[in-house]
C-alpha cells in the first residue's frame, strides 16, 4: 500500500528558483532579442542593431546608441530585480518605458553567457565585463567602445537541456526575430533597426529613420503591401465606455494573404490582443467577399492608469480597461470603412 506520510518540503536552491523563472522570461531566442531591443529603445537608441547566430542559439548580439550603462552599476546590472525604471509599485500606473521588471538581463546570465560592452558620454572608454548566474565574472576591463551598449547572448539554455532539445528541432527562431524587429521598425519610425545573420553580408531588415508610418510599412513590407492599406483611425471619450485613440493601417479588398499580419502596439509596447484579432478577422470575413486574411497595423492609446502592463512574464500581453467596448468600436471602424472603399472604386494610397 502508498505510504500516507506525506513527502517533505524542502526549500528550493536559489540556483534552481532562478533558472526556472529565468526560463518563463526568456522562453525562446527570439523573447531574449525582444527584452534586449526594448532595453535599446528604452535607453534612446536610434541606431539598433541585431546580429544572430543559429537562430539565436549560439549567439545573439544587440548593439545601440543609447545613453550605456554605468560603470558603478555594472556590478548589479544583471542581478535579479535590478532595474533604473521602477521604484515603487505605483510608478507601475504611470510607466513608460518598455522594461521595469529588471528580469530580462539577468534571466539571460541563467540560461546562457551574457557578455556586456558600454560606454556612457563623455568617456575616453568604455568597459566590457561578462556574466553567469546574475554576477560578474571578473572586474570590468577598460575597451575601446562607440557610443551606447552591446550585449551579447551565447550559447542560450546551454543549461537547458530539454528546451535545447525542443528549439533545436523546431524551426529555427531567425525568422520570428526577423518578423519582431520589422514590427518595431515600423513603430520606431526614427530608429534605424538592422537585423542581419552572423557572417551574412546581407541585412535582412535594414531600415533608415522614416518620413511617415506609411513609408516605413513601405519600406519594410515593401510596395505592393504599402499598395493596399487604407488608413483609419477610431476613437472614444466618453468615460463611461472607454477612452481611447487608435489610429493605423489595414489593408483593403485588393489585398492576398493567406495569414494575418496583425501588428499592435497599446501604448508604445508591442503586445498581442486576441480577441481585437479576432474581431478584425471577422469584420473582414463580413464584409469582404473573398475574405483574404487582412494586414493590420494598429497603434492605440489609452490613459496609462487603464494599461495594467504587469500580466505576463514576458510582457507579451497587456489587460486593458473597457477591452469589450473598445474591440467592438474598432471593429465598427473597420467595417465601415471596408463597405465605403468597397462600394467606390479602388482606392491606392498616395505616397
Ligand atoms: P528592466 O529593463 O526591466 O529594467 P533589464 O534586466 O532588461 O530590466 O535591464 C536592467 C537595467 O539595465 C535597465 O533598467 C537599464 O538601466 C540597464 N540596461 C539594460 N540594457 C541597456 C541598454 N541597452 N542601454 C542602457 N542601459 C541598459
Ligand atoms: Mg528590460
Amino acid at each position: 500500500a502508498p505510504s500516507r506520510e506525506p513527502p517533505t518540503i524542502r526549500r528550493l536552491e536559489e540556483s534552481v528558483v532562478n533558472r526556472i523563472a529565468a526560463g518563463e522570461v526568456v522562453q525562446r531566442p527570439s523573447s531574449a532579442v525582444k527584452e534586449l531591443v526594448e532595453n535599446s529603445i528604452d535607453a534612446g537608441a536610434t541606431s539598433i542593431s541585431v546580429i544572430v547566430k543559429d537562430g539565436g542559439l549560439k549567439l545573439i548580439q544587440v548593439s545601440d546608441n543609447g545613453h550605456g550603462i554605468r560603470y558603478e552599476d555594472l556590478p548589479i546590472l544583471c542581478e535579479r530585480h535590478t532595474t533604473s525604471k521602477l521604484t515603487s509599485f505605483e510608478d507601475l500606473q504611470t510607466i513608460k518605458s518598455m522594461g521595469f521588471r529588471g528580469e530580462a538581463l539577468a534571466s539571460m546570465t541563467y540560461v546562457g553567457h551574457v557578455t556586456v560592452t558600454t560606454i556612457t558620454d563623455g568617456q575616453l572608454h568604455g568597459y566590457r565585463v561578462s556574466y553567469r548566474d546574475g554576477v560578474m565574472e571578473h572586474e570590468p576591463k577598460p575597451c575601446a567602445a562607440v557610443k551606447g551598449t552591446q550585449i551579447m547572448v551565447e550559447n542560450l539554455f546551454y543549461n537547458m537541456v530539454a528546451r535545447r532539445k525542443t528549439l533545436q528541432n523546431a524551426s529555427d527562431d531567425y525568422p520570428k526575430i526577423v518578423d519582431l524587429l520589422s514590427r518595431f521598425a515600423i513603430y520606431h519610425t526614427n530608429t534605424s533597426f538592422t537585423c542581419r545573420k552572423h557572417g551574412a553580408n546581407k541585412a535582412d531588415v535594414n531600415t533608415i529613420a522614416a518620413s511617415s508610418r506609411f513609408n516605413a510599412i513601405k519600406m519594410v513590407y515593401g510596395v505592393s503591401t504599402a499598395r493596399d492599406l487604407m488608413e483609419i483611425v477610431a476613437s472614444d471619450n466618453n468615460p463611461s465606455r472607454a477612452i481611447f485613440d487608435m489610429d493605423g493601417f489595414i489593408s483593403s479588398a485588393n489585398y492576398l494573404a493567406k495569414k494575418t499580419t496583425m501588428i499592435l502596439f497599446i501604448n508604445d509596447r508591442q503586445v498581442e490582443c486576441t480577441p481585437l484579432k479576432r474581431a478584425i478577422e471577422v469584420a473582414y470575413s463580413a464584409t469582404l467577399p473573398k475574405a483574404s486574411k487582412p494586414f493590420i497595423f494598429m497603434s492605440i492609446r489609452l490613459p496609462t492608469e487603464h494599461v495594467d502592463v504587469n500580466v505576463h512574464p514576458t510582457k507579451r500581453e497587456v489587460r486593458i480597461l473597457n477591452q469589450e467596448s473598445i474591440v467592438n468600436t474598432i471593429q465598427d471602424a473597420i467595417e465601415s470603412k471596408l463597405m465605403s472603399s468597397n462600394s467606390t472604386r479602388t482606392f491606392h494610397m498616395q505616397t
